[in-house]
């Protein structure tokens, strides 16, 4: 065979398969993160059942990519990942601890539109019991009255703990609205002896 049509073959050999992989569907996960340097700063990841959907990783946000969103009784936390600056705000604002910054770092998805581009968590709403309206998220209900319980001081732990469980289902419309009729008002506080 002449060195010519050698040549030529090689040349055409090259067009013949492609010579790059279909990135990153076609690239093992183990093979595309095998070299991470230790410390890297990645995709925010969202333990959806420790989320309350309180809203501090929104106000945090130093990239606008976090949105929370009520829509038919469902309370959505998304952060958008074409926003994300990594800069982990959100993970040292939540209360519980369910952002923790990971080490991915492929956000290589078809178009914007894509699951892929969001961390998504979606939470059930709590409809008023007097005029239905939802309002919270029964996690968010139940963990502050936690925390409250453990930080008050004693001399109104009592009559709090009444009033939030009086006021226990009522949005915050409901609430000013009849908080004389639940005696549940702020202003009897006081007359309790050493507030
Ligand atoms: S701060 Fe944490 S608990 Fe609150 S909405 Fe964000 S992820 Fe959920
Ligand atoms: S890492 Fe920073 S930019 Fe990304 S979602 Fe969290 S707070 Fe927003």
């Amino acid at each position: 065979m002449s060195t010519e049509i050698k040549i030529l073959k090689q040349v055409l050999s090259k067009y013949s398969k492609p010579m790059t992989l279909t990135y990153p569907s076609a690239v093992a996960p183990e093979r595309r993160y095998s070299q991470i340097p230790e410390g890297l700063r990645g995709i925010p990841e969202r333990d959806k059942d420790k989320c309350i959907g309180c809203r501090a990783c929104y106000f945090v946000c130093s990239g606008r990519a976090t949105s929370i969103y009520d829509k038919d009784a469902k309370r959505t936390v998304e952060i958008f990942l074409f926003r994300c600056t990594f800069c982990a705000h959100c993970q040292e604002a939540c209360p519980e601890e369910a952002i923790k910054m990971t080490n991915k770092f492929e956000i290589a998805v078809p178009n914007r539109e894509d699951p892929g581009a969001r961390v998504l968590t979606e939470l059930d709403l709590l409809k008023c019991k007097n005029c239905g309206t939802p309002y919270v998220t029964k996690k968010l209900v139940d963990r502050t009255y936690e925390r409250l319980m453990e930080k008050i001081d004693p001399i109104v732990k009592e009559t709090v703990s009444n009033d939030y469980k009086k006021l226990d289902g009522y949005c915050p419309d409901c609430r000013r609205a009849y908080g004389v009729d639940l005696d549940t008002h702020t202003k009897k506080y006081v007359w309790l002896e050493g507030v």
